[in-house]
């Protein structure tokens, strides 16, 4: 998900915007229900005494949209023979870390049989249910208030509905395997369904609890628009005013994003996959990620402002396919719905997916090499300006990510954020593997082997430590330290020290800003709340207390960026803001901007950087070309296991350590690398040992490289020309 990281701010509340709905209905009771549910009933009972070896009867829901304006959705669990006593259980959290105890919007709850007796429910907790009698089957029905807006809610209102269904369905707690299957009732005729589920009659079908409620819905009058890359499907979804959204534009980015992210995997995990946008007209901004989708919501003031976010959330997004949804720690998994799961690896699943971000908006051109490494003084600037960074680790940060949603958690000299850091340490952990390597190990490969190790077997990493492990595997470098002062430690990061492999440093200078005399902290879904104001300061002569609530700022919403955007602005202008203090009274204040000095934290070239340091600056950073089909490259490489079969060899071994004669023989086709088992090859400045095992995308980079000049900043230096003139001899 990404609504704190700097580049993604926090998300907020805005419908969709499209006019009042025509199609009326009223609130039901509950006829339909009971008869739908009957059909589902017999067919099931069908089912069960037919089945053979079946472990889980299905469960069926329905889901009855029965007042929009009121937001009311009634929930119908259709409950199958089987033993007397059950119990049913809300989440009490669902993919954002934080209890957010759902239950508070369940009006009622009532069961009975298939015959219509009431049958006894009694409540064990907040969020669990537990029913008698259901020996035959039975029927639970709650309502629930449905109105938490954006991509992390569940929402019916005249414009539409959209539902992280974790909200609003329980799950029998000995069924949570079972296979369960969806339909909506009373949906309103213009109406149509999303959701990357397969339908079936206008049912949506899934394997088991877990697979439904990693599957958002959106029902409205949306747009559409679809592509096919590299055999995949992708289905886009958009619900927004008509000029708010430009289809055949974002349709475009989508395809360059999920090409170069597909392409860096050398993988796609799925046949089907939709994107869901909302684009509210103002507040609104954050993206939640899922196996199978993304929900992404953006202000039309966000995408006016800043149309690179939109990019930035996709590409963060849809690299989760990966990193979390099947790259996955072990602490978080299974799933525990009722309480917190805690896990120390969010610095990796979040931060380093932010990371790959970057990574991918470069390789799709989307950002240049300039607007990479100044978003990474941005992030390093963050972490090195709160005071935080020397107390709280980023494993400890990843631990403590449920109490975000306390103000005081997030003052900058309380907590760090694990998006940042993270993001910070997997650009430098990055820079240590190719150092290490000689570049010929790097994030990348770390991702595909974690793919390969972890994801395609189905199995989980052991949080930091697995990462670790696998880091140095890929990489033979030694770990241990990194891991000990910067993922688990506080210890000030000595930046130059990685990034003089690529001939870069960081330079800090003090710089004076704005300064409103307050800091204001917001949860993902709520306007901010002042937690701090300076003594002495304007704004604390203009009577902003810690408490008040920011509602308005120079007469709109609060921004997301509102701390840039205030920090930007000219020393002693007046600054408006409408406050609700904490007893609810509104008001209005101004005051004159201060002063404040802070430190800005700049990655630059170094001083005379040399060609290799050039050289690996463009290993890091270049657009790669397309690479050699994976099974070619395995078959030119295995010329004694599988050569002429095609077959893909897992473990492809070195056999060129000359670079003139594998750059002749690459320039020949890759076909013919597999006669060449004598020679040797050499990228970069550095030798590879002949026979070492190495992955089939390295080589598949390896042969990109070959056309591989040093970077074109100092075309003038003598190491230039001198390569230069090596490179121009047949
Ligand atoms: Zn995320
Ligand atoms: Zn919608």
């Amino acid at each position: 998900m990404t609504w704190s990281s700097i580049f993604l701010g926090g998300a907020a509340l805005q419908r969709c915007g499209f006019g009042p709905l025509s199609g009326g209905f009223s609130p039901r009771d509950d006829g339909p229900i009971s008869r739908r549910w009957f059909l589902a009933f017999l067919v099931a009972l069908i089912a069960l005494s037919s089945a053979t070896a079946q472990t889980h009867t299905p469960i069926h829901y329905t889901i009855t949209l029965t007042s929009p304006t009121e937001h009311f959705v009634q929930v119908a669990i259709a409950i199958p023979p089987g033993a007397s006593q059950r119990d049913l259980q809300l989440p009490v959290w669902n993919a954002t870390y934080q209890i957010r105890d759902f239950a508070e919007y369940v009006l009622w709850l009532r069961a009975r049989t298939l015959a219509g007796t009431p049958l006894p429910t009694r409540k064990l907790n907040k969020s669990r249910w537990q029913i008698e009698g259901l020996a035959q089957g039975g029927l639970v029905e709650y309502e629930v208030l449905a109105d938490q807006p954006g991509p992390f809610g569940a929402q019916l209102n005249s414009e539409h509905a959209f539902f992280n269904l974790a909200e609003i369905l329980m799950y029998p707690t000995d069924a949570r395997d079972a296979p369960m299957s969806v339909q909506f009732a009373a949906v309103p005729n213009a109406w149509r369904l999303a959701s990357p589920l397969p339908e079936d009659h206008g049912e949506l079908q899934a394997a088991n609890y877990d697979a439904l409620v990693d599957s958002p819905v959106e029902l409205s009058k949306f747009q559409e628009s679809s592509f096919i890359e590299n055999g995949g499907h992708y289905r886009i979804v958009v619900h927004a005013a008509p000029d708010l959204c430009d289809l055949p534009r974002l349709t475009d980015t989508l395809r360059k994003i999920v090409r170069a992210e597909t392409a860096w995997m050398q993988d796609r995990p799925f046949q089907n996959y939709l994107f869901l946008f909302h684009f509210p007209l103002e507040r609104g901004d954050g993206g939640m990620e899922h196996s199978y989708s993304t929900a992404i919501e953006l202000s039309a003031s966000s995408l006016e402002s800043d149309p690179g976010q939109l990019a930035a959330m996709v590409a963060h997004e849809f690299f989760h396919v990966w990193n979390v949804k099947r790259i996955r720690p072990q602490t978080l998994a299974p799933v525990d719905y009722t309480k917190e799961n805690y896990t120390r690896a969010l610095w990796f699943s979040e931060g380093v997916t932010s990371t790959v971000e970057q990574y991918a908006l470069l390789q799709s051109r989307l950002i240049d090499e300039r607007v990479f490494l100044r978003n990474l003084s941005g992030e390093i600037s963050t972490l090195q300006n709160r005071p935080a960074h020397l107390t709280q680790s980023a494993e400890e940060s990843s631990l403590d990510a449920w109490l975000e949603k306390y103000p005081q958690y997030r003052q900058p000299g309380r907590s760090i954020s694990y998006y940042n850091k993270g993001f910070i340490l997997g650009i430098l952990l990055d820079l240590a593997m190719r150092k290490a390597s000689g570049d010929e190990a790097s994030l990348q490969e770390l991702f595909q082997y974690l793919n390969q190790t972890y994801a395609r077997k189905e199995k989980f990493f052991d949080d930091s430590e697995g990462i670790r492990k696998a880091a140095e595997a890929i990489s033979g470098a030694d770990l241990t330290l990194f891991f000990r002062k910067y993922v688990a430690g506080t210890e000030e990061i000595p930046y130059d020290d990685f990034l003089a492999w690529v001939g870069l440093r960081v330079v800090t200078r003090e710089k004076t800003v704005s300064d409103p005399g307050f800091r204001a902290v917001r949860n993902f879904d709520a306007a901010p709340v002042v937690v701090y104001v300076a003594p002495g300061s304007t704004a604390a002569s203009a009577g902003l207390i810690p408490g008040d609530t920011l509602l308005a700022l120079e007469g709109t919403p609060v921004p997301r960026d509102f701390e840039a955007r205030i920090a930007g602005r000219p020393i002693g202008e007046m600054l408006h803001v409408r406050v609700r203090a904490a007893t609810g009274a509104e008001r209005d204040l101004m005051w004159k901007l201060g002063a404040a000095k802070t430190l800005d934290y700049e990655v630059a070239e170094v001083v005379n950087p040399t060609l290799q340091q050039l050289l690996h600056r463009r290993n890091w950073l270049s657009v790669r070309e397309a690479k050699v089909p994976h099974a070619q490259v395995s078959h030119a490489l295995e010329p004694g296991t599988g050569g002429g079969t095609g077959e893909t060899a897992p473990q492809p071994r070195v056999i060129s350590t000359n670079r003139t004669q594998w750059r002749e023989i690459a320039a020949k086709g890759p076909g013919n690398i597999a006669h060449s088992a004598s020679c040797g090859w050499h990228v970069g400045e550095r030798p590879a040992p002949v026979g070492r095992k190495i992955s089939c995308d390295t080589v598949s980079r390896i042969l990109a490289r070959t056309r591989l000049m040093p970077a074109p900043e100092n075309p003038q230096s003598t190491e230039y020309k001198t390569f230069a003139a090596k490179e121009s001899q047949p």
